[in-house]
């Protein structure tokens, strides 16, 4: 186990609370995320912030190769120094929202596995990122804020029912594996954490005819959420479509002119999105 105080004291590191940088100490929730992975050597991990590479190397005993994405260049000899005598970690120093995820993955012939403490500051971005693309990812294991672990596992009419629950489940099945105390970290956040488990279903992607135009209907419903569907999307403008069709739809599925969005089941917005999909698609024959 990396001796975080000894290394932060050696490299002369103050860690910088704006990139969400809360290093894990406790060896034991170490263990626990690395074994809810299920990792196996056919496995690639990519890892969101490194840091200094506690989890990094935990996660490389057990997988085939991990890619550590890293954005502080501060960070980069320690983290160079810790997972030096590992020949099956890469280590990149960039933005995780700015790099060719499709490039780091492109050729492996086994599983695609997140695992992350994710920067809480970034969280939602870098989740929808890696759902919108589309990647063969066979699950994500995250530490988050306890706040989002009940945002991505919430039902429908609840308040944390939102475009982050939706996006999830509608391509996977989340789970909250355990809580995490605050004692866990270095320097203590001022928030508590969860740790969840995403198994990413190529069954439920497979039910989304067009995964962008499902992205942006989901964005849009929830963009204000005390509007109804058929402003929200009939005045999107990146859907394709106008509030005479938006309200067709809406008939088709059964659904009133006045439904918002945190009413609609996650089936329902794959139903929908499918709906305007096909609508879009009639377009751009004519
Ligand atoms: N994995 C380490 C651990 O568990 O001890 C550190 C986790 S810390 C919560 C989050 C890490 O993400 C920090 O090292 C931070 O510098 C890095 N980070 C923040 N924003 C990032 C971004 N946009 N892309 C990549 N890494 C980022």
């Amino acid at each position: 186990m990396i001796n975080t105080n000894e290394i932060l004291t050696r490299y002369s590191l103050r860690l910088t609370k704006t990139l969400g940088q809360n290093f894990l100490t406790d060896a034991n929730i170490i263990r626990k995320i690395t074994d809810a992975g299920e990792i196996s050597e056919k496995d690639l991990v990519i890892e969101v912030g490194p840091g200094i590479g506690a989890l990094t190397v935990s996660l490389a005993k057990k997988a085939g190769k991990v890619i550590a994405i890293e954005i502080d260049r501060k960070l980069m000899p320690a983290l160079e120094e810790t997972t030096g005598s590992f020949d099956n970690i890469e280590l990149v120093n960039a933005d995780v929202l700015k790099v060719d995820i499709s490039g780091l993955i492109d050729g492996w012939p086994g599983n695609v596995k997140v695992i992350s403490n994710l920067p809480y500051y970034v969280t939602t971005p870098i989740i929808m990122m890696f759902l919108e693309g589309n990647y063969p990812i066979e699950r994500m294991v995250l530490m988050v804020q306890k706040e989002v672990a009940q945002r991505i596992t919430a039902a429908p009419k609840t308040k944390d029912y939102g475009a982050l629950t939706v996006g999830v489940q509608a391509l996977g099945i989340p789970k909250i594996l355990f809580n995490v105390s605050r004692n866990c970290f270095i320097p203590k956040p001022e928030v508590d954490s969860a740790v969840v488990r995403i198994i990413i279903s190529d069954e439920l992607k497979k039910k989304i005819i067009d995964h962008r135009i499902f992205h942006e209907c989901v964005k849009a419903a929830f963009s204000q959420r005390r509007k109804t569907l058929l402003n929200s999307l009939g005045s999107s403008p990146f859907l394709d479509i106008d509030r005479e069709t938006v309200r067709e739809l809406l008939s088709v599925l059964n659904l009133k002119e006045q439904t918002r969005g945190e009413e609609l089941s996650v089936d329902q917005f794959v139903l929908l999105s499918n709906l305007i999909a096909e609508k879009t698609a009639q377009g751009e024959m004519r």
